[in-house]
C-alpha cells in the first residue's frame, strides 16, 4: 500500500491541475475580454443574491451606470429590460423587475445582466434562488362541456390562444406604468394563484391568476398606465381585456360582464375598463386577474407588495413577502 502512494498522489495532483486548467480556459471563455477599465472579470454571481418563491416579483438594482445606454438582463432564457430610476438624494440606477414563473423550479440560477454603453458592454451576474410556493389543491366540478371541449370548442380555443399571442408577440419598448398600483376591484380575494386545479375528477393547468369575488356589475380598474393591446370574448376567459404596460409587462381581466374599452386605448391607473362578470369559464361573478411578466406568470399581488411604491427605496437584495401558507380551497368562493 506505501509503495502506490506516490502514484497514487501524482494522479491526483495531475487531475487537479487538468481541473483547474480547466477552471481556467472556461473562465476565460465566460469573460474574455475586459472591457471596462478598473474592473475585474466576474465570477458567476458576485454582483449580488436575490431570492423569491415562485410567482413572485424581485426588484433588482444596478447601481451607477449614469453612462449606460441599455442594461438587459437574462433568467432561465427570459429577457429582463431594465429601466432608469431616479430618486431625489440617491444614485441614480437601473431597476430590473423580474418575475419568477409560478412553474420555475426551485433551485438557483444565474441572472445575467448586460449593461452597454455605446459600442461597449459589460457583464454582471447575479445568483436567485428559487423557493418553492405551497399552492393549493382545488377541486372543481364544472359542466362537462366546460371541461372537455368537443371538435368545435377544441378549434375554437386554440386560434383565440393564437390570436393572443399575436397581439401580444411585440412588447412596447417604453415603460408606461409609473410605481403606484391599484387593486383593480373592491371584493375578496381567494388566494388561488397557482393552484393545482382537478376539474371533474381531472389534472388541469394551474390557476394562473389570482381570483376577486365581487358583484356582478362592481367596477374593474386598470391596475397602471398603459394600452389596451387586445379586448376579447373567449371560451375560457370569456370578456377579458389584456392591457400592455410596456417592457413586456402584461395585466389580464377576465370574466368581464362588460368592456369598457377598445383595442389600442390608452388607459391610466385606475381607470374603470369594465364591470365584473361571469362569462367564459366562470361558476359566479367573479374577477380573474393574471400577470404576465416578461413571460413569467406571476401572483398579480406581488405588484402591490412592489417596495418602491409611495416612494419607498427599493432594496439592493429584495425578497417579496408573501403569505408563508396557501389558502384553503374553502375560502375562495369563486372560480376559474
Ligand atoms: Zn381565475
Amino acid at each position: 500500500m506505501m509503495m502506490t502512494a506516490p502514484k497514487q498522489m501524482r494522479a491526483w495532483i495531475s487531475r487537479l491541475d487538468r481541473t483547474l486548467i480547466l477552471a481556467v480556459v472556461l473562465l476565460s471563455s465566460v469573460f474574455p475580454v475586459e472591457l471596462f477599465s478598473n474592473t475585474h472579470p466576474a465570477l458567476k454571481g458576485v454582483d449580488g443574491q436575490y431570492s423569491g418563491k415562485q410567482g413572485q416579483v424581485l426588484v433588482v438594482k444596478v447601481k451607477g451606470e449614469e453612462q449606460a445606454t441599455e442594461v438587459k438582463g437574462t433568467f432561465l432564457k427570459r429577457t429582463i429590460p431594465f429601466f432608469r430610476e431616479f430618486r431625489p438624494g440617491e444614485p441614480a440606477g437601473y431597476i430590473g423587475l423580474l418575475g419568477i414563473d409560478m412553474q420555475d423550479e426551485p433551485g438557483t440560477y444565474e441572472l445575467a445582466v448586460e449593461v452597454k454603453q455605446g459600442e461597449q458592454a459589460k457583464q454582471l451576474s447575479f445568483n436567485v434562488l428559487v423557493a418553492k410556493e405551497k399552492f393549493a389543491v382545488e377541486h372543481l366540478t364544472l359542466p362537462k362541456a366546460k371541461v372537455d371541449l368537443d371538435e368545435k370548442g377544441a378549434t375554437r380555443w386554440k386560434a383565440e390562444q393564437q390570436l393572443v399571442q399575436q397581439a401580444l408577440a411585440e412588447n412596447s419598448r417604453l415603460k408606461l406604468w409609473h410605481s403606484n398600483f391599484v387593486e383593480p376591484v373592491n371584493g375578496k380575494r381567494s388566494g388561488i394563484f397557482g393552484s393545482v386545479r382537478i376539474m371533474n375528477g381531472q389534472p388541469r393547468n394551474p390557476h394562473n391568476g389570482e381570483d376577486i369575488g365581487a358583484p356582478l356589475g362592481a367596477e374593474v380598474a386598470a391596475t397602471n398606465d398603459g394600452i389596451v393591446r387586445i379586448t376579447v370574448d373567449h371560451i375560457f376567459s370569456g370578456k377579458g381585456i389584456f392591457i400592455d404596460h410596456g417592457l413586456g409587462f402584461y395585466t389580464m381581466y377576465f370574466h368581464l360582464s362588460e368592456v369598457l374599452v377598445k383595442d389600442g386605448d390608452l388607459v391610466t391607473a385606475g381607470q374603470i375598463i369594465g364591470k365584473v362578470g361571469a362569462t367564459g369559464r366562470a361558476t359566479g361573478p367573479h374577477l380573474h386577474w393574471g400577470v404576465k411578466l416578461n413571460g413569467a406568470r406571476v401572483n398579480p399581488y406581488s405588484l402591490l407588495d412592489l417596495p418602491f411604491k409611495n416612494g419607498v427605496t427599493p432594496p439592493t437584495t429584495a425578497t417579496i413577502p408573501s403569505p408563508e401558507t396557501a389558502p384553503t380551497p374553502e375560502a375562495a368562493p369563486v372560480r376559474e
